[in-house]
């Protein structure tokens, strides 16, 4: 039966595709198809890995028997465990996976697990229902097995229309899928500018988040369509509206590659004004996209996505070789490095303390204030960026400042990281310019420290929004409070974009309003000559550049900046945007 979804359109565009349902465990595993001549070799994997596991249960059933003071219910435990291994449902069913579907072992078994725990999901009886819990310490048990004999296996999907339906999807989940080729994604949770949704639209991939119960309804493999512009999913679509979209999904490609004519062009307004627009990247894989739209330059390179995913942190060398790639690519370029914005959202196993509950996580210990606790890390990645800077134009980007002393601690280290690599007599950009986020509205309000110590300013508009409306940003349930139109967050904006200009430092905004086109003439008649945003965005943007007159904007946006009425400054925006 076909129904339809509304949650929060996070990434424009149509995906058609059959669902893949995935939990934590199965992001955690390669999934690809076994080639028909390896069928057995998989088979024999398999079994090998369960085995394995057996024999460890056994042990674990001798030493248990052999220590006197050990609790019966360790022995009873290790039996439980050791019968739900030998259940056909979990030693026969994967291999049938792996034999006729030709899923690699690890996949095999997390799919079958997902049955499994969906149907122990439905007992009414709460003892028996929690026996899951078991089911799954032994799937992982012969999943950790596997792994250790496979864990670099290259993970691919079985085709590029596959849509991810997730619960939810951390952003160390999603920047995973730059190695995949999937349509899209939905989950049931997430707000708009979460950076699951900003990694989303960084892969220019279709996504609603916000679903609610997506993820209980939707049945693995069935067809879906994702309308990412409406924030709609549609559920067993009947033939009419597939047509439908399939229609509108190539009139969407056709106005695409139109807009590619405008690669080469110049950003500049009809009033001769020169618009510097630049793009937002988080792994050095993304300057391709970067080269294709012919940008400025890296406005924001997220850097705290190479410290995702992984168990040890990148190392000062692995840094150093990530960022100079990215410069040497862009020769000529700026190349905006932020120092890392690690923390809230963005978390890592491989951070100390990633374990800690934090009360208030994006009140709390994250970028600039973790880099502060956390020298040794700091200073790597400043002497990593330094190093880099010897190979093109690198500007270092400070997140999340609020205090004068904050500003200068930074620079104390940047000078500490500098007289490192003198001793150590390796060459840098002794003049690298260093910039700050403005995106806590105390920054924007007293931008005094800033344009004072800071070489130019960059504003977060997605942090500065979620910190003067007091809204999680990567809560759906006060998403619809996330409003960029809000008159104080528009007025903070402008004061910054202001107080810059007056005392000669650039300022720019890489934050999702950079490139929301309904935006481009707002932000141009505020002053704003800079911007950074997703490189998919980048062409659409030059189109609105090249359309406006800022010496007109500039009058009309003054008068909007004065509304508070929120109905009266969407008119005058409308108004704006249409003339
Ligand atoms: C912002 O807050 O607007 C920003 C660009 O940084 P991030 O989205 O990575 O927090
Ligand atoms: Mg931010």
């Amino acid at each position: 039966m076909s129904f339809v979804i509304h949650g929060l359109a996070v990434s424009p565009g149509i995906a058609i595709g059959h669902a893949s349902l995935i939990s934590h465990a199965a992001l955690e595993v390669a999934q690809y198809l076994v080639k028909e001549r390896d069928i057995e070799a998989e088979l024999a994997r398999f079994d090998s890995a369960v085995a394995a596991v057996r024999a460890e249960l056994g042990a674990l059933r001798v030493e248990a028997g052999a220590s006197l003071g050990a609790p019966a219910e360790l022995s009873a435990f290790v039996d439980v465990h050791a019968m739900i291994l030998s259940d056909p449902l979990l030693a026969e069913v994967p291999r049938q996976l792996i034999r006729e579907r030709r899923c690699n072992a690890e996949w095999a078994l997390v799919q079958q697990l997902e049955q499994i725990t969906a149907q122990f999901d439905e007992i009414e009886d709460a003892y028996l229902r929690e026996r899951k819990h078991d089911i799954v310490q032994v799937v992982e048990r012969v999943l950790k097995v596997l792994l250790g004999h496979q864990r670099k296996a290259a993970r691919r999907v079985r085709d590029g229309d596959l849509i991810i339906v997730a619960h939810d999807l951390s952003p160390a989940d999603t920047i995973q899928f730059k190695q995949l080729k999937i349509g899209g994604f939905v989950t049931d949770l997430g707000g708009a500018t979460s950076h699951t949704a900003i990694v989303a639209r960084s892969l220019a991939i279709p996504a609603v988040v916000g679903l609610h119960h997506a993820r209980a309804l939707i049945q693995e493999d069935e067809l879906l369509i994702i309308d990412g512009t409406r924030g709609v999913l549609i559920v067993a679509p009947d033939q009419r509206v597939l047509e439908e979209y399939r229609l509108r999904k190539t009139e969407l490609e056709l106005e695409r590659h139109k807009l590619k004519r405008l690669r080469s062009s110049r950003a500049v307004t009809l009033d001769g004004q020169e618009i510097e627009l630049s793009v937002n990247i988080e792994m050095p894989q993304d300057i391709d996209k970067v080269k294709e739209v012919d940008a400025a330059g890296v406005g924001l390179f997220r850097t705290e996505f190479l410290f995702m995913n992984r168990d040890e942190l990148p190392g000062e060398d692995e840094q150093f070789e990530a960022y100079r790639s990215v410069v040497k690519a862009l020769p000529g370029k700026p190349v905006t490095i932020r120092s890392l914005d690690l923390g809230a959202d963005k978390t890592t196993r491989a951070m100390k303390g990633a374990g800690r509950i934090e009360p208030n996580p994006a009140l709390g210990m994250r970028a600039i204030r973790y880099c502060l606790a956390e020298p040794h890390i700091f200073l790597a990645q400043l002497r990593a960026i330094l190093r880099a800077s010897l190979y093109g134009r690198v500007r270092l980007l400070v997140p999340m400042l609020a205090h004068a002393h904050e500003i200068e601690q930074t620079l104390v280290m940047l000078a500490l990281a500098k007289s490192q690599l003198h001793e150590a007599r390796i060459k840098f950009d002794e003049h690298i310019e260093v910039g700050g986020m403005i995106e806590i509205p105390a920054a924007a309000l007293a931008l005094g420290p800033f344009v004072k110590q800071l070489d130019f300013l960059s504003i977060g508009t997605n942090d500065l929004i979620q910190y003067t409306l007091a809204i999680d940003r990567t809560d759906e349930a006060v998403a619809y409070l996330y409003d960029p139109l809000h008159p104080a967050v528009l007025r903070l904006i402008a004061l910054t974009i202001a107080t810059g200009r007056r005392a000669g430092v650039p300022v720019a905004v890489c934050g999702e309003m950079a490139g929301d086109p309904t935006l481009t003439r707002l932000l141009l008649g505020m002053g704003l000559n800079q911007f950074s945003m997703h490189p998919a965005q980048l062409l659409e943007i030059k189109q609105q550049v090249m359309k406006s007159d800022c010496s007109l904007l500039r009058g009309r946006v003054a008068r909007l900046l004065r509304q508070d009425e929120p109905a009266r400054l969407l008119e005058q925006l409308v108004k704006i945007n249409a003339h």
